[in-house]
């Protein structure tokens, strides 16, 4: 029996005519972009990121451009944050002409390793940009102390986190700004792309919606110079319908993942760990193949019809788009270390006893 990495229709199926409801009503209404569905959808998204608002945007790349933009982070500007993680993270940084400043990450969780802070600070550090990697917080309480220091803004790249807690505070609410993704494949996925910002401040919750309409808070009026960072009415609906069901389909989540850890114990691999006081959320669920057996482990899977995926393969500070960082190999050897030993296996919730019994077979088939 195959396994897939990750079967979405098992989820939107059971919502389809709900879908197709919403769909019907808001072609009779034409009301296409933001309006009422976007207002409901960011009042229920902010109960769950835990902050006073949230502005939906058309993507998680587009939320964290725009919460840089919010904070003013422009040409020159350094940026801290790491270099293992999905490319938006810094290539949004590097869009804004500002400079992304990579540090190093903890083997244990993925995360960017406060203890390297000091080390990259200069005189043009403006922010840090911690990434929730995988459903598990980054560790903040370091990182908010540091920045508190040195007068930095934090923006939480929580694209994959929804949902995720460090001591009880939810991704997204720690920082200045979280930026979250409805990319269909995170916990809370959309039917197409879309994103969000969270915030507690309002000034900034208000900056940010005038910036995502191109600056001007009266049409055709423009204060700065924003962008088209609109959600569709349409998205801002399907993720609406689909919120109430996040919390079980991260329960399910989570009972996959503390199954699968006890299934691979006395196993040569290493299996996701949460600190204390952290909350993941198993957006993905990443072992690491260590001794350089990675490649041979996923031809077994592929073999045995077992979806895998490797996130993500390349360091940032090695990908040619960044040459002009002057970043070599071996400047950040735990990122590399994880890009080649990283392997992340089914884990969304509707996976099936039978097909879980399955995973754990192949797996210790190899071994
Ligand atoms: C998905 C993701 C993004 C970008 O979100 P999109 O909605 O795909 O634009 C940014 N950062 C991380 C860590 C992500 O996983």
């Amino acid at each position: 029996m195959a396994v897939p990495l990750l079967d979405l229709t098992l989820q939107n199926a059971p919502l389809a005519a709900q879908f197709q409801e919403l769909f019907a009503k808001t072609v009779a209404t034409s009301s296409f972009i933001l309006g009422p569905k976007t207002e409901s959808f960011e009042a229920n998204l902010a109960k769950t990121t835990g902050t006073q608002f949230t502005v939906g945007v058309s993507s998680g790349t587009d939320a964290l451009l725009l919460a840089m933009m919010a904070l003013g982070i422009g040409p020159g500007d350094e940026v801290i944050t790491a270099p293992f993680t999905f490319f938006a993270t810094a290539g949004c940084i590097s869009r804004l002409g500002a400079v992304p400043k990579f540090v190093d990450i903890d083997p244990v969780t993925f995360n960017l390793n406060p203890a390297l802070l000091a080390a990259a600070l200069t005189s043009k550090t403006k922010a840090i940009m911690p990434v929730h990697l995988f459903g598990l917080c980054a560790d903040m309480d370091p990182i908010l102390a540091f920045a508190k220091k040195h007068n930095l803004f934090v923006i939480e790249d929580a694209a994959q986190a929804i949902g995720a807690k460090d001591k009880n505070r939810p991704a997204g609410s720690m920082g200045h700004i979280g930026a979250l993704s409805f990319y269909p494949t995170k916990n809370l996925g959309a039917l197409g792309d879309a994103g969000a910002c969270s915030t507690n401040d309002p000034e900034l919750a208000r900056t940010m919606k005038k910036l995502r309409v191109h600056g001007g808070e009266r049409v055709y009026f423009h204060d700065v110079v924003g962008a088209n960072f609109r959600i569709d009415a349409l998205q801002a609906g399907f993720l609406d319908l689909k919120l109430p069901h996040l919390a079980a389909w991260e329960q399910a989540r989570i009972a996959n993942a503390a199954f699968y850890t006890q299934s691979f114990a006395g196993l040569p691999l290493v299996t996701p760990t949460a600190p204390a006081g952290m909350h993941h959320i198993f957006n993905q669920y990443t072992l690491r193949i260590p001794d350089g057996k990675r490649e041979a482990f996923r031809a077994h899977l592929t073999a045995k019809g077992i979806g895998h995926g490797v996130y993500y393969p390349l360091p940032l500070h090695l990908q040619k788009c960044f040459s002009y960082l002057g970043y070599k190999q071996g400047d950040f050897p735990e990122s590399e270390k994880a890009a080649n030993e990283v392997v992340s296996i089914p884990i969304y919730p509707e996976l099936t006893d039978a097909q879980k019994q399955e995973v754990v077979q192949a797996i210790k088939s190899f071994f």
